[in-house]
């Protein structure tokens, strides 16, 4: 695995599946995470679970974080040249940011692509996040300044440090899977999620909501104030050219970035 891992990058089996995120409020597309896929030879289309694991405990996601930025970077560059543009949020593993030119190589592709940072989202999970050195923390802070978004990943699965979540330079907290699975059944459950949303809200972010499967379950997180979704009850991950026609058609038609 770790040899075919290695080989994917320079065979180009790697290719990137795009999805949706529809504001509750609006009902507009408000966002798109990039999500990695491998074709692999010959056992076909592996999800990430599968393999992104083996790729961090390697130190091989550098290498294929970096042909993710350089993915992102130039197929945002090219819609832009057809004149559409899309916000596009893609996930950062925390040994990317140990590379001390992680930050300058990222702006660098966006540049080179010429791409407005106003259409970059990166995801950062909680740990990685609560871990992020001062440094890190002030890079993150200048990128957000220049017109990035900075999105937290999977939170209420790590161990946050509320004192330090006030002071992250955040646009955007995505709640764990785990904390949405059980709101239709479980009183618990939809008061957990209603006292985080509160806390997130406080802090002047927005809140999306990931893998939501039904609509059942959107209807209780628009009633409690949940303002985006990202799920399979109205769009899964796609290919480009797919991703493509499906925000030409099925998209809410007041899109915006
Ligand atoms: P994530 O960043 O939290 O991504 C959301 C995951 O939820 C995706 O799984 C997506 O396909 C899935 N999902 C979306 N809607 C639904 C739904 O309604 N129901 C269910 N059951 N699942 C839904 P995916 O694509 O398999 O990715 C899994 C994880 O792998 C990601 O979780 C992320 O942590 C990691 N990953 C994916 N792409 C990259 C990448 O380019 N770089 C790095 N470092 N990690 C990546
Ligand atoms: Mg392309
Ligand atoms: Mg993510
Ligand atoms: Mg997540």
């Amino acid at each position: 695995m770790e040899k075919a891992l290695t080989e994917a990058v320079q065979r180009g089996e790697f290719v990137l599946a795009y999805q949706p995120q529809l504001s509750l409020v609006t009902g507009e597309l408000v966002g798109t995470e990039a999500l990695l896929r491998w074709n692999h030879p010959r056992d076909g289309l592996c999800l990430p679970g599968l393999f992104i694991p083996i790729a961090e405990s390697t130190g091989l996601i550098s290498e294929i974080g970096d042909w993710v930025i350089g993915e992102v970077a130039a197929t945002l560059g090219s819609w832009h040249r057809e004149g559409f543009d899309r916000r596009v949020a893609f996930n950062v593993s925390p040994r990317q940011l140990d590379r001390a030119d992680f930050f300058d190589r990222l702006r660098q592709a966006f540049a080179e692509n010429h791409v407005p940072l106003s259409l970059v989202e990166l995801e950062f999970t909680e740990t990685a996040a609560m871990r992020a050195s001062d440094t890190v923390v002030a890079e993150i802070a200048s990128l957000r300044e220049d017109g990035v978004r900075i999105a937290i990943d999977d939170f209420g699965t790590g161990y946050s440090n509320f004192a330090r979540l006030q002071k992250l330079p955040l646009d955007r907290v995505k709640l764990d899977p785990s904390l949405i699975v059980d709101i239709e059944e479980s009183d618990k459950a939809r008061v957990m999620v209603q006292a985080v949303m509160q806390l997130i809200q406080g802090v002047e972010c927005e809140i999306v909501a990931e893998a939501v499967e039904t609509s059942a379950q959107a209807d209780i997180l628009r009633a409690m104030g949940c303002h985006t979704i990202q799920g399979y009850v109205f769009a899964e991950p796609m290919f480009e050219t797919e991703y493509l026609a499906w925000t030409r058609d099925a998209a809410p038609s007041r899109s915006v970035a």
